[in-house]
């Protein structure tokens, strides 16, 4: 076993020697693109499933580079956890995000939350409640139209410290959704103390709905549950109409997905909110 621990420590090392100048690289351009404003929003509507209403915006982070094009957040989000500079973005994403959204709010477009992820380093940030608290105030947003979305793992890292902070944002008005629910290792007894508005289903158990009966029998379960605790249930990654049904069957009342509307950028949502008040 101490054989085994001296390699694994050594291959470590080793991995963190060689990413270390690509991570200096790749910090730097990422602080560049802060700077540069190549940081964009995309929004994906958050539909309910029996009347097809908007219920929400999810704004989901993109890196426009100028070379490279898109770049997805699954690639710099944790280059931008580890060194840090999650801080800065995203605190650029929930100003921008709840800026979007009182610009919906004012031209009538809109009467729905606007739903910002946090990583764990953001969660964790001592004075999040207080930054929280500032970027409505200069944007005004009321806190009834922000969710904030943390993972099940980021909320279960420490619950002593996720049930004070939730209780602080709750005080403010603010929204919680648990977020990637299923994928990480809940104590389930811990739920009914957070104060949660939602739970999300992570895309996992929804891919292989209509084919894994064991994906069904979880849904089912967290469905159950969510509603034996009094919270909106969201189904993430809904593609196809058997996805669809199948969550329907099932009493879920909210889904998001390629089925209903991609990530939309700002322009798009924008005509998107404005063709559902029209119908
Ligand atoms: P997430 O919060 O679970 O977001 C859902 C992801 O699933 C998004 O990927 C979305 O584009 C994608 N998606 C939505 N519907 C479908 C579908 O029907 N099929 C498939 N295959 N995918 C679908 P995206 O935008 O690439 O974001 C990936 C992850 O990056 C997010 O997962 C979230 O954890 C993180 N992220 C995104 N934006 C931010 C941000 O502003 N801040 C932080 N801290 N994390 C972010
Ligand atoms: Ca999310
Ligand atoms: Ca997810
Ligand atoms: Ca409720």
């Amino acid at each position: 076993a101490k054989e085994k621990g001296r390699n694994t420590y050594e291959v470590y090392t080793h991995s963190f020697d060689l990413l270390a100048s690509e991570l200096l690289d790749l910090e730097n351009r990422l602080h560049r693109a802060l700077e540069r404003g190549e940081f964009m929003l995309a929004y994906q509507p958050k539909v309910n499933i029996k009347t097809g209403e908007i219920k929400g915006m999810e704004a989901l982070v993109r890196w426009n580079h100028p070379e490279l094009g898109l770049v997805s957040p699954a690639k710099f989000i944790p280059i931008a956890e580890e060194t840090g500079l999650i801080m800065p973005i995203g605190e650029w994403v929930l100003k921008t995000a709840c800026g979007q959204n009182q610009a919906w709010i004012e031209s009538g477009l809109s009467a729905i939350p606007v739903a910002v992820n946090l990583s764990v380093r953001q969660f964790r940030q001592p004075d999040l409640v207080q930054k929280v608290a500032q970027v409505l105030e200069e944007t005004g947003l009321d806190s009834q139209y922000l969710i904030l979305e943390i993972t099940e793992t980021a909320a279960m890292l420490d619950v002593d410290f996720t049930r004070k902070l939730l209780r602080e944002l709750e005080q403010m008005g603010v929204n919680i959704a648990l977020d990637d629910f299923g994928t990480g290792y809940s104590s389930l007894s811990y739920l009914k103390q957070f104060p949660l508005h939602t739970l999300k289903i992570d895309r996992s158990f929804v891919k292989d709905l209509t084919e894994e009966p064991a994906d069904i029998a979880i849904a089912r379960a967290v469905i159950a549950l969510g509603h034996g605790l009094d919270l909106n249930v969201v189904a993430e990654g809904v593609e196809t109409q058997e996805q669809l049904d199948c969550l329907r069957m099932l009493d879920c009342e909210e889904i998001q997905g390629y089925f209903f509307s991609r990530p939309l950028s700002s322009e798009d949502a924008t005509h998107l909110l404005q063709r559902m008040r029209l119908q």
